[in-house]
């Protein structure tokens, strides 16, 4: 009975944690979704979130941007879709660009490999970074 409990309130907690990450399109980092995660669940620890980050990229329900130096970014929508990135600020934007499905046929044709997925991703400064310039 106590395993029970205990596999719901992980169960609940994980639920609470994409539904934040759902709930916006800004690409919000650990600490961020912590933040928001905390107003609902006030006991919840930064490890706690981080873990479930991890297990929900796992389940295919997330996805982990990493940009090298900076921290990793969230995504809550994992269907396949382009980012452009601001150098200058880290801001992370969702494209409207259709994804490119003839990419990975040519890319497969001419390495003769299967093409499960692709990512693609633009850099360069942004309008709010351009116009204080
Ligand atoms: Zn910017
Ligand atoms: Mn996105």
């Amino acid at each position: 009975m106590a395993e029970k409990k205990g596999f719901i309130r992980k169960t609940k907690q994980r639920e609470v944690i994409l539904n934040v990450l759902r709930s916006t399109r800004t690409h919000p980092t650990a600490d961020w979704v912590y933040q928001e995660v905390r107003k609902e669940m006030p006991n919840v620890s930064l490890g706690t979130i981080y873990r479930n980050l991890k297990t929900l990229t796992e389940m295919g329900e997330a996805l982990e941007l990493s940009y090298g130096s900076t921290y990793s970014r969230f995504d809550g929508h994992a269907d396949n879709h382009y980012h452009f990135v601001c150098e200058e600020c880290g801001d992370v934007t969702d494209l409207e660009l259709p994804v490119q499905d003839s990419l990975e046929n040519s890319v497969g044709d001419s390495i003769g490999a299967e093409i499960t997925h692709h990512r693609l991703e633009f850099y360069g400064i942004c309008n709010h970074c351009r116009a204080k310039k």
